[in-house]
């Protein structure tokens, strides 16, 4: 693949070919053996180095440094071209101490994950990749992206294509995005496909947040539910307990409230559920929603929590999925929501079990 434009077109001939014309020689560091062998620079720059260094730190380099020589001469030479004479320089050094500045990767990162990729060089990829990713700006992420694909570094890809799809509009205008439409129509394609996932991914979430927000709404008025049933809130109350004592609201008492008046409601209203009354079916569902996620045997308050669950019994063959998964998905939420508030306190009082769970249940 070509990596485009002018300057940055390094990887076509990154291939090792026969060297140029060598003038310049670099000096190695001092206090180590001779050096025997030269990295030949597309500039022609020769830099001095040991051929055991560069093989063990390279199996690329191993097996050109290895293989027989046509000619038997003392001047060894092993040409790295393609790149700059100093990301050259940086990269041998590299092999030498597994270490380069942070301005070095700034100035030659591209170049240097791309001769870490050739030659085999895992760390210094790593370090390229975790470098350049915290370099890509709206003007650089085309390039890094076609770069990133060439050398296969896919955790710099996908910094990549995330930073793309979040600034498209931006990208969009970029030289570098318009040559890559003229030229990678293959990339364009990943990347359009990319961003379009993106989109479905978030809505999704969006989706599945809204559904969650619903469950916990239901699982918040199962709670109410109970709690209006065993303890009463400002104007509904078990029918065994004092009307006049007054209690201030709960803690959730927007839903509250609106349970007691759909309560009220339940309790007097001509139409009912069969008379087709919507706010009634509506209180019908949660009542058996109580008795579906309902854990207590007898004791329970709720009305009509003993008989929903004796119909599910007896016709126990008839189940119904979606309800089940509405079950399981308050249910869950209902455990979430007891993880992360504190109870509310009840005083639950065994005498006061039960007779009649239907609406006489209440005191309005
Ligand atoms: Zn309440
Ligand atoms: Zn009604
Ligand atoms: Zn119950």
């Amino acid at each position: 693949m070509d990596m485009g434009r002018s300057e940055k077109n390094f990887s076509s001939d990154m291939e090792l070919n026969s060297s140029p014309q060598v003038d310049g020689v670099v000096t190695a560091a001092a206090g180590m053996p001779e050096p025997d062998i030269h990295v030949v620079t597309s500039s022609g720059i020769l830099i001095p180095a040991h051929s055991k260094i560069l093989a063990s730190a390279s199996s690329v380099l191993e097996n050109i440094i290895e293989r027989p020589q046509k000619r038997q001469s003392s001047d060894r030479k092993i040409p790295i071209l393609g790149v700059p004479y100093e990301a050259v320089s940086v990269f041998t050094q590299f092999l030498y101490s597994s270490k380069c500045s942070e301005e070095q990767m700034q100035k030659y990162g591209i170049h240097l994950l791309a001769l870490s990729h050739v030659y085999l060089v895992p760390h210094l990829k790593q370090r390229c990749t975790r470098g350049l990713a915290k370099q890509l700006t709206i003007e650089n992420v085309v390039d890094s992206l076609q770069l990133a694909r060439l050398c296969d570094a896919p955790d710099l890809y996908i910094k990549c294509m995330k930073l793309l799809s979040d600034n498209f509009k931006a990208v969009e205008e970029t030289e570098a995005w318009k040559f890559l439409q003229n030229h990678d129509p293959y990339l364009e394609l990943e990347v359009l496909q990319f961003i379009d996932e993106a989109e479905m991914r978030k809505k999704r979430t969006r989706r599945h947040r809204e559904e969650q927000s619903l469950y916990i709404q239901l699982s918040d008025a199962m709670d109410c539910l109970e709690h209006i049933c065993s303890e009463g809130c400002t104007s509904v109350g078990p029918y065994d307990m004092d009307p006049t004592k007054h209690k201030g609201p709960c803690s959730k008492f927007s839903t509250c409230h609106g349970l007691q008046l759909l309560i009220k409601h339940f309790g007097t209203c001509k139409k009912r559920v069969n008379g087709g009354c919507s706010r009634c079916k509506r209180m019908w569902q949660l009542l058996r929603l109580h008795s579906s996620i309902c854990d207590q045997a007898d004791e329970c308050r709720v009305p009509l929590c003993r008989q929903f669950k004796l119909k599910v019994q007896q016709d126990r063959r008839k189940s119904d999925e979606r309800w089940t998964l509405l079950v399981r998905k308050v249910s869950s939420a209902k455990a979430i929501s007891s993880l992360s508030l504190p109870k509310r306190k009840r005083e639950e009082d065994p005498r006061m079990a039960m007779d009649h769970q239907d609406m006489t249940s209440f005191k309005l």
